[in-house]
């Protein structure tokens, strides 16, 4: 079972688990959206999570 969490602009970060998946969004984020990373916190990340 792995983790996905879908971006706004079609991206999709892929994880074994929630942390991956997480470090792999802010990753995207911090070079695709700094501006809606800066509005959110890891708490928010975390909601966004799916399961794959
Ligand atoms: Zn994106």
């Amino acid at each position: 079972m792995s983790k996905i969490i879908r971006c706004e602009c079609g991206f999709v970060a892929n994880g074994d688990t929630d942390d991956d998946v997480v470090a792999a969004i802010e990753a995207h984020m911090a070079s695709d959206h700094p501006a809606l990373l800066a509005q959110v916190d890891r708490h928010d990340i975390f909601g966004w999570i799916e399961r794959a």
